[in-house]
C-alpha cells in the first residue's frame, strides 16, 4: 500500500470513529414508533436501518410501521383530539408550540450533529436548520391568537364565520431538511388546532424521533404521532388513510401526484410542496464576484439537495466569462467532506440511490454534448471513498430540452445558459414543468422587479437566495405544488371553515 493509501486509510478510519461516538451522543434513545405518547415496536415487528452517507455504516435500526400502525396513531390521534386538544384554547396552545421552541433552542448543537450524520449536510447548515425548526414554532406560536373568525349582522341574519381545524392530519415529509420540514408540518398544523401523524423520510428518520423525546413532557399524548416507515408501506397509508381528513405532503412531483389522486377517494384536502428547477437570472450590471456568491450558494447549499435550488443559470453574455470563471474557481475553494466539520462546504449526498441517480443525469448530459467546466462524477479522492460524494458540477451546452435541465437533478450539479435577448431567455426559464423558486441578480430595481415578475414561479429572491422568512408565503406554481408554508396561509390550510347564520325572525 502506498504511503498515500495509508493516509487516506487512516483518515477514513478517523473519520468512522468520530461519527460512531458522535452517534453515541446524540440518537434519539428510543426508534420505535411514537403513537399516543408512547414508544412502540412496529406491530409486524420489522424494522429498517439508517445508514450514515459519510460513513456507509448504519446509525439505528428504526421500527417500520406499515398500514396497521398508521391505523393505530390516527385512531391516537382522533382520542387526543375528541378528548383533549379539539378544546384547548388558542392560549394553551401558542404555550405548548414555545416550549417546543426552547426545547430545540436548548438543544441546537446535537440536533444539529444529528441531523449532519443522518442526512450528510454540513453541521454548520444543519444549525442553520435547526435554529429555523424552533422559529417555525415561534412565528406559529405568534399567530394563533390572531383568529378569530368574523361576524355579520345582515337584515334579519346575524351571521358567524369561525374557522375549524380538521381533527386529524396525515403529513409525509422528504429527506433533504428533516428536522425544518417537520417543523414546517408539524407548528401550523398543531397552531390550528389538529393533532397528527407525521411520516418522516425512511433515510433520515432520526432527528423527527429525537424532537418528540424532546417535547414529550409538553405535548399531550397523541397530538403528535410519528410512524417512520417506507413511502409505499407507511406513507401510502398516511396519505390514503379514510380517517385522515387533511394531507400536507412534501416530497418529489411524481409521488406528490400519487398522493393527490389518493387523496381523490376521500375527497381529503391536500396542500402539496414539490419540486423545483429554479432559474436564476444574472444581469450584466452586476460585479461578477457579487454573481458568483449568489449563483454558488443558489446551487451548492445543502449539497444541492433543496427543492428551491437555483439549478439553472442564465447568466448575460458580456459577463458570462467573468462570472462562469469565477464560479470554477469557487468550486475549487470549496472543501468537500466531513459534515461534522465546521470548515465543510459540501458533504454526501444523502444516499447510495441519489448518488446514482445524479451519476445517471450526468452520463445523460454527457451524451447530449454538455461541457462540464468543472466536476462531473465522484471526486477522486480516496480518503471519502466511503461516503455518498458528487463533486459540484458546471455544464454548458445542453440544449434546454435536455432531460438533464428539465429534470429535478436534486444535487450539485448547475446548467448554465448565456444570453443576450430578454425574451429568449424568458421564454427558456419558464420553460420546464416546475414553478417552485427563482432568482434575479441585478442591482437595477427595474428589471429586477420585471423580470421576478415575468418568472412563472411561487417565490424571487433579488439579490440573495434560499433566505426564507416566517411570514412570507412559501411554495409553487405548476407542478411545483399546491400551497403555501411559512405563513398566515399556511395556518388556513388545516383549518376548514363554518358558516353559521342566526335567523334573527
Ligand atoms: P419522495 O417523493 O421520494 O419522498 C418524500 C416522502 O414521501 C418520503 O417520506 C417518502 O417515504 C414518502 N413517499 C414515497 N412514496 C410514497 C407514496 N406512494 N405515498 C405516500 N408517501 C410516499 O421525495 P424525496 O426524494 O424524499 O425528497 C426529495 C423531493 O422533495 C424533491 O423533489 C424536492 O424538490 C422535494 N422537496 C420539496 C420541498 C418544497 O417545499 N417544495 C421541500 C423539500 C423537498
Amino acid at each position: 500500500m502506498s504511503s498515500d493509501s495509508e493516509t487516506a486509510t487512516a483518515r477514513r478510519d478517523a473519520v468512522r470513529e468520530r461519527h460512531r461516538e458522535t452517534a453515541d451522543e446524540v440518537l434519539p434513545e428510543h426508534t420505535d414508533l411514537y403513537v399516543g405518547g408512547e414508544f412502540v415496536a412496529a406491530d409486524a415487528g420489522e424494522t429498517f436501518d439508517t445508514i450514515d452517507p459519510t460513513t456507509g455504516e448504519v446509525l439505528a435500526s428504526v421500527a417500520r410501521g406499515t398500514e396497521a400502525d398508521v391505523d393505530d396513531a390516527v385512531e391516537a390521534a382522533w382520542t387526543a383530539f375528541d378528548e383533549e386538544w379539539s378544546g384547548v384554547s388558542a392560549g394553551r396552545r401558542q404555550r405548548v408550540l414555545t416550549s417546543i421552541a426552547d426545547a430545540i433552542e436548548a438543544n441546537v448543537e446535537d440536533l444539529a450533529r444529528l441531523e449532519s450524520l443522518d442526512n450528510g449536510k454540513p453541521v454548520s447548515e444543519a444549525k442553520i436548520d435547526v435554529r429555523g425548526a424552533a422559529e417555525q414554532f415561534r412565528f406559529f406560536a405568534g399567530i394563533v391568537r390572531e383568529n378569530p373568525g368574523e361576524t355579520m349582522n345582515a337584515g334579519s341574519r346575524y351571521g358567524q364565520v369561525i374557522k375549524e381545524p380538521y381533527g386529524v392530519v396525515g403529513q409525509v415529509i422528504p429527506w433533504n431538511f428533516p428536522l425544518l420540514m417537520a417543523s414546517w408540518k408539524l407548528a401550523p398544523a398543531l397552531a390550528a388546532g389538529n393533532c397528527t401523524v407525521l411520516k418522516p423520510a425512511e433515510q433520515t428518520p432520526l432527528s423527527a424521533l429525537r424532537l418528540v423525546e424532546l417535547v414529550d413532557d409538553v405535548v399531550p399524548d397523541g397530538v403528535v404521532n410519528v410512524v417512520p416507515g417506507y413511502g409505499e408501506e407507511a406513507g401510502a397509508a398516511v396519505t390514503g388513510h379514510p380517517d385522515v381528513r387533511k394531507v400536507a405532503f412534501t416530497g418529489s412531483t411524481a409521488v406528490g401526484k400519487q398522493v393527490m389522486k389518493s387523496a381523490a377517494d376521500t375527497v381529503t384536502d391536500v396542500t402539496l410542496e414539490l419540486g423545483g428547477k429554479s432559474p436564476v437570472v444574472v444581469f450584466p450590471d452586476v460585479h461578477p464576484k457579487k454573481a458568483v456568491a449568489l449563483v454558488k450558494a443558489a446551487i451548492f447549499y445543502n449539497t444541492g439537495e433543496c427543492c428551491e435550488a437555483g439549478s439553472r443559470l442564465f447568466v448575460h453574455e458580456d459577463v458570462a466569462d467573468d462570472v462562469l470563471e469565477g464560479l470554477v474557481a469557487a468550486i475549487d475553494d470549496m472543501t468537500i467532506g466531513d459534515p461534522l466539520d465546521e470548515e465543510t462546504d459540501l458533504g454526501p449526498k444523502v444516499s447510495r440511490e441519489q448518488v446514482d441517480r445524479t451519476l445517471e443525469f450526468l452520463e445523460t448530459a454527457k451524451e447530449d454534448g454538455g461541457e462540464f467546466l468543472a466536476g462531473g462524477g465522484q471526486p477522486d479522492d480516496e480518503t471519502l471513498a466511503d461516503g455518498c460524494f458528487v463533486e459540484p458540477t458546471l455544464i454548458e451546452g445542453l440544449d434546454h430540452d435536455s432531460e438533464a435541465v428539465q429534470e429535478e437533478i436534486f444535487g450539485p450539479v448547475l446548467d448554465v445558459f448565456r444570453w443576450d435577448d430578454y425574451d429568449e431567455m424568458m421564454a427558456l426559464a419558464n420553460d420546464v414543468e416546475y414553478g417552485l423558486a427563482g432568482g434575479v441578480i441585478t442591482d437595477d430595481i427595474t428589471k429586477a422587479n420585471t423580470t421576478a415578475r415575468d418568472i412563472e414561479a411561487g417565490y424571487i429572491w433579488i439579490n440573495s437566495y434560499h433566505d426564507l422568512v416566517p411570514g412570507l408565503p412559501f411554495g409553487g406554481y405548476k407542478q411545483s405544488g399546491i400551497g403555501r408554508e411559512l405563513s398566515a396561509e399556511t395556518l388556513e390550510h388545516y383549518q376548514q371553515t363554518k358558516t353559521i347564520n342566526l335567523s334573527l325572525r
